[in-house]
């Protein structure tokens, strides 16, 4: 069976990170975020984390050549042998391209998954969301409550605000998927890379990832 790339595609908000984590456990592939991957470098302060570190405070997109380059290192890494979840990437078409490049040197099936999500809900998701600064689990003021407020279930951590959730950063970050992201999904189509809408909302993100699931089982032409 070929290696899969399953581009989950959304913005901010529609729960690309949370459908990841549950779709690495049934798919048994790597997750790879690039915001989670900057977002490390600018902790650790190294050269590429400190020339991101304000675009990302400001929700603006941090340069093409630098998650270009963070892409092509990770997806050879040894977990993505059978295939990796992108999320958060690609983000403009230049990334589209480049990742392009990247899958014909490998035997990789592509399958684009766009989370659709009403822009209402989009807000009221991202200002109540809250994550742990040790692990990086996410959880939500509304939904995926930790047991007890404000503290992380897995370690006890308490939990934050990411700085790039702030309502006005918020409006920002929408408004760079609208300008530069949503040309990403015309991209794909016109490649002839099979892209499915999801709805995401409404339902348990479990049932989200169950159906899928299925939709890359059938796409990789497993029983489902
Ligand atoms: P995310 O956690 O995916 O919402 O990403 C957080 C921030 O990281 C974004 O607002 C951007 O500043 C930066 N970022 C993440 N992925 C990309 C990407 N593919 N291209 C450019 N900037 C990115």
């Amino acid at each position: 069976m070929p290696r899969l790339c399953l581009i989950l595609f959304g913005s901010p908000g529609s729960g690309k990170g949370t459908q990841a984590k549950l779709l690495k456990e049934s798919l048994g592939i790597a997750h790879i975020s690039t915001g989670d991957m900057l977002r490390e470098r600018v902790t650790s302060g190294d050269e590429i984390g400190r020339s991101v570190a304000s675009l990302m405070q400001a929700g603006e997109l941090v340069p093409d050549e630098t998650v270009n380059r963070l892409v092509e290192e990770r997806i050879d890494q040894p977990d993505c042998i059978n295939g990796f979840i992108l999320d958060g990437y690609p983000r403009t078409v230049q990334q589209a391209q480049l990742l392009a490049e990247l899958l014909v040197l490998r035997p990789i099936r592509t399958i684009v998954v766009h989370l659709v999500v009403d822009y209402n809900v989009i807000i009221a998701r991202i200002s109540g969301r809250r994550q742990c600064p040790v692990c990086g689990s996410v959880y939500g003021i509304n939904s995926i409550a930790p047991n007890t407020v404000g503290v992380c279930d897995k370690d006890g951590a308490k939990l934050l605000v990411r700085d790039d959730d702030r309502e006005e950063v918020v409006r920002e970050r929408l408004r760079s998927y609208e300008q530069q992201t949503s040309p990403v999904l015309a991209y794909f189509k016109k490649s002839g890379i099979p892209c499915w809408d999801v709805p995401a909302a409404g339902v348990a993100p479990q049932v989200i990832a169950k159906g899928i699931e299925a939709l890359v089982r059938k796409e990789r032409g497993e029983a489902a």
